[in-house]
């Protein structure tokens, strides 16, 4: 078990079910099946309540390992498989389909099944659009809908707002779905105020009621630390960021309002839309005389894009096999090894023999344990034992540090301040000018992870000039990978190749990132 479970946050849920019940498509992830505990498969499956039209569908789950949806139509022999994920952030992925896979109607009954590095979960039959799913436990079948939250408000949910929200949306726009989809999806492409030292995409959503609405902006080689709707003439609305979006309730802004997105970004600088008619203008561009580069002399976007290859774990493959491939192309890998796994296995020599190749020599503690669990002498003693038994055996600084599972909290981070210069959680995400060095987010290079997949992210690191650091564990000769923690060789070079012809990226050791990426306050 490598990944941190990914729990919803509830406050955060809460403030949108409050707002409105079917506030918005992504933000639905949170009414998900968040407290389920036992199944040690368990992704924890939502749908959505709103924006689904006959021939439209849309998932999300909550535990990011998750690598594929599929939708099983009862009575058919139908099995969607749903193609598209989209990274909400903060370690949440949605899966959803577009037109083409259906059309399955409201109240037919399907089933979900996931596939994640820990093996397959199902749910119940439910009825698609009316009910809401249950997971049932891969291991044992039996049913652990406990806390669930989504069931009865998504029955409410069905019942009252798809009449209105849904008539609403769809009457206007059930093109607009898909419509609106891709153009979140395609990130900062369609502003054409943007400049090159700062693109943020600005988007206000369809789905919007006269009192609510939800915007997105998305980083384009910075990313944006706070966002605000100013009302012309009127107050100023802070707006709050979870699931990878900006948002608010704005329940005293009315429709045709002119109104102002205010955004600064990590490094100081500013940037704002044109005046537009809050929910009748849906796409508002960058003033491009509005905007304020950053005046700092060390906090600037970078200039490219940066990846990093990390392995965890200390499995002696990393050596063996992973090694020869960078040396092919050049590159260097950050190595977090387990320390008691070195002297208790014997793999001492192949982290020597990483280290003595110019590879980093990192941090991933004595034990693996998760921190969390831990007493504060006892995460002293994780963070420090290992990193003077590196520096004695495998080489120094051994500043860079990551936490098993991806697991901390605030008592975690001020104890690795003491000993680390960075690091390395397994939230997904890039990473850029001004992120905090000690909550990098990395995204896993799981067996069923293509390399097609991960080379589109390399290319969006180049684009948005981010850092992205993927996170390896063991490798195999096979053609193909069974087990999420094996990566075969094979595709593990296709993802260096693409590195090495991705224009604007640089393959850097997580050291050498965050000394990249760290400036002072702007
Ligand atoms: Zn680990």
């Amino acid at each position: 078990m490598f990944i941190k479970r990914i729990t919803i946050a509830a406050v955060v849920v809460a403030t949108f079910i409050l707002v409105v019940a079917c506030s918005s498509r992504t933000e639905d992830t949170g009414q998900s099946v968040a407290a389920v505990t036992t199944c040690p498969n368990d992704p924890g499956f939502g749908t959505s309540g709103c924006y689904q039209g006959d021939w439209w569908i849309e998932f999300s789950v909550t535990d990011h390992s998750v690598t594929s949806i599929k939708v099983e139509v009862q009575n058919t022999t139908r099995v969607v498989d749903l193609p598209d994920s989209w990274d909400l952030g903060d370690g949440h992925v949605k899966f959803y389909g577009g037109p083409n896979d259906g059309p399955v109607s409201s109240g037919t009954m399907i089933r979900l099944t996931s596939t994640s590095k820990n093996g397959t979960a199902t749910t119940n039959w439910f009825a698609y659009m009316t009910g809401s799913p249950v997971v049932t436990c891969g291991d044992g079948g039996s049913s652990d809908s406990g806390a669930m939250d989504a069931g009865v408000k998504d029955a409410t949910v069905d019942a009252t707002v798809d009449v209105t929200v849904d008539a609403t949306a769809d009457a206007t726009a059930d093109s607009g779905v898909e419509a609106g989809k891709d153009a979140a999806k395609e990130g900062g492409t369609s502003d054409g105020g943007a400049t090159t030292s700062w693109s943020p995409y600005w988007q206000q959503t369809q789905y919007a009621g006269s009192w609510w609405a939800e915007f997105t902006v998305q980083g384009g080689g910075s990313l944006p630390v706070s966002v605000s709707l100013e009302v012309v003439g009127g107050t100023t609305y802070p707006l709050a960021y979870s699931y990878g979006k900006w948002t608010s309730g704005l329940n005293y802004v009315a429709s045709g309002a002119n109104v102002i997105l205010h955004a600064k970004d990590a490094t100081g600088a500013t940037a704002q839309t044109a005046t537009f008619q809050y929910l009748v203008n849906q796409a508002p561009l960058t003033d491009a005389s509005k905007i304020t580069p950053s005046t700092s002399s060390t906090c600037q976007p970078l200039a490219r894009g940066m990846l990093s290859l990390t392995m965890d774990d200390s499995y002696p493959s990393q050596w063996t096999l992973a090694a020869p491939v960078m040396a092919k192309y050049g590159m260097k890998a950050t190595i977090y090894n387990i320390t008691h796994t070195l002297y208790d296995y014997g793999w001492l020599g192949s982290a020597q023999s990483l280290a003595n190749a110019g590879h980093e020599v990192g941090s991933h503690t004595v034990d693996h344990f998760d921190m969390t669990g831990l007493t504060v002498a006892n995460m002293d003693y994780e963070l420090g034992t290992s990193q003077t038994y590196l520096k004695a055996n495998v080489g120094s600084p051994a500043d860079s540090f990551a936490t098993p599972m991806g697991s901390y909290n605030a008592t975690v981070l001020t104890e690795i301040k003491k000993y680390y210069a960075s690091h390395r959680t397994v939230n997904a995400g890039l990473n850029y000018m001004g992120s905090s060095v000690y909550e990098l987010n990395s995204d896993g290079a799981y067996g069923s992870i293509t390399p097609a997949t991960i080379c589109a992210g390399l290319q969006d690191a180049a684009k948005y000039r981010g850092w992205r650091i993927l996170m390896f564990h063991d490798f195999t000769t096979a053609s193909t990978s069974n087990n999420d923690l094996l990566y075969t060789v094979a595709d593990f070079e296709s993802i260096l190749k693409c590195a090495q012809q991705t224009a604007g990226l640089d393959v850097v050791t997580v050291h050498d990132g965050a000394n990249a990426i760290r400036c002072a306050s702007p």
